[in-house]
């Protein structure tokens, strides 16, 4: 039994099901949540896939991420993460 899928709708659904692209406001809106959990040793590629996509070819979202994790890291130099329960 052979089903008639048209190629173009297959192919439009394809292209539906694909990540989205963030921009950079996008990006630097979740980077200091990005930046948190790099911080705390969690896979943040992971837990913000879009964000890492985006560093991985904007440049410049990539340098702002590098200074806000140096940042990040001067500031909590205390050696116990404080997790607070919501
Ligand atoms: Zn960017």
């Amino acid at each position: 039994m052979e089903s008639e899928l048209p190629i173009k709708q297959m192919v439009e659904m394809i292209g539906a099901t694909r990540p989205d692209e963030i921009g950079c406001d996008e990006c630097f809106e979740q980077l200091d949540r990005f930046a948190e959990l790099v911080l705390a040793g969690k896979n943040a590629a992971e837990a913000l896939p879009l964000v890492q996509d985006h560093l991985s070819r904007c440049r410049d979202c990539r340098e702002e991420f590098e200074a806000l994790l140096a940042a990040l890291q001067a500031t909590t130099f205390s050696p116990r993460p404080q997790h607070l329960p919501n």
